[in-house]
């Protein structure tokens, strides 16, 4: 059967994780870091809530369901794309991840590009994403030791509604005071370069891997927000699009319906308002912090409400 399902995260807790999930996103728990609404890895997978699938892992329902994913997210050998929503209450670790060639030829795994929607920021919040100017790699790797590496990092003011697309190779941070929605390719391959000398719950400095970090960051890489997002049609943005995902926002008051086709899933987060959401005859109701996952040829899917949802497809 095809309805939207809605899907019980799976959470996080990190020493720079906040209180704002749990207090305006309807997530369960004090400090929570990262809600990971749309997962279906083996460090997690959400949950379906509520219809015939209640209860079941999106794993399994994947497992029992191949056709739900649709003919292009099928292509992958696993689950393309992991959606989190993250609450930054302090600064994320200064990191890069490697493309896929680099990964896949000293990783044996998929290297990562992702992409950041701001939902929410303090004033004067906002992100590290690449460098201010070309660097050269011994320039960086002398600002790795001597801890001045943030002085070189392009550190970009963001507001609600800012979206930056991170390629691979882009050395970058979540700052703290921004709370993001994040899409990424399913890949868990990080370098950590810079911790801002911070020691970790058990006292110790988190590992660094300057090494790696030094041969797969891309030192002309300059990033501005915005530079990829397109106006498709009223109230319908084009936020990012690589080979692993595409991420669109929809605001419900101005577009009332979209098509999930037999080529992807789709998966609707709610980043604000409350709208909800129709597939085949069948209703949901999306809240703030919410996601419903759509299973591919589900056909036209309705939208009543006034939200901004953000649909993560392939
Ligand atoms: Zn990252």
């Amino acid at each position: 059967m095809i309805y939207p399902m809605k899907l019980k995260p799976v959470l996080k807790s990190y020493i720079w994780g906040g209180e704002k999930l749990a207090a305006k996103y309807g997530k369960d728990g004090g400090s929570v870091a990262e809600s990971w609404e749309v997962a279906a890895n083996a460090s997690g997978s959400s949950v379906i809530s509520g219809g015939e699938y209640d209860g079941m892992t999106l794993v399994d329902f994947l497992a029992a369901h191949p056709e739900a994913l649709g003919t292009e997210a099928a292509k992958f050998e696993f689950f393309p794309v992991l959606v989190k929503l993250i609450d930054a209450a302090s600064d994320l670790s200064v990191q890069v991840h490697p493309d896929d060639a680099y990964a896949l030829a000293n990783e044996g795994q998929y290297g990562k590009t992702e992409m950041w929607y701001v939902v929410e920021c303090e004033p004067g919040a906002g992100m590290y994403c690449g460098f201010k100017r070309k660097v050269t790699k011994e320039e960086l790797a002398e600002a790795l030791n001597n801890g001045t590496i943030t002085e070189l990092l392009n550190f970009i003011e963001v507001k609600k509604g800012d979206c930056l697309f991170i390629k691979s190779g882009t050395v970058h941070a979540i700052c703290g005071g921004v709370l993001v929605y994040e899409i990424q390719q399913n890949s868990t391959l990080t370098y950590r370069l810079y911790d801002y000398g911070r020691v970790g719950a058990d006292g110790k400095p988190r590992e660094l891997h300057i090494a790696k970090a030094l041969e797969v960051a891309d030192t002309s890489a300059v990033c501005r927000p915005g530079e990829d997002v397109k106006q498709l049609s009223d109230g319908v943005e084009l936020l990012g699009a690589c080979p692993y995902f595409t991420a669109v926002a929809y605001d419900t008051s101005r577009c009332t319906s979209t098509e999930v086709t037999d080529r992807s899933f789709s998966a609707f987060t709610c980043v604000d308002g409350e709208c909800s959401v129709t597939a085949a005859g069948n209703a949901c109701t999306l809240r703030r912090g919410d996601t419903c996952f759509v299973p591919a040829g589900a056909g036209e899917v309705s939208f009543a409400g006034k939200a901004t949802l953000i649909e993560a497809k392939v």
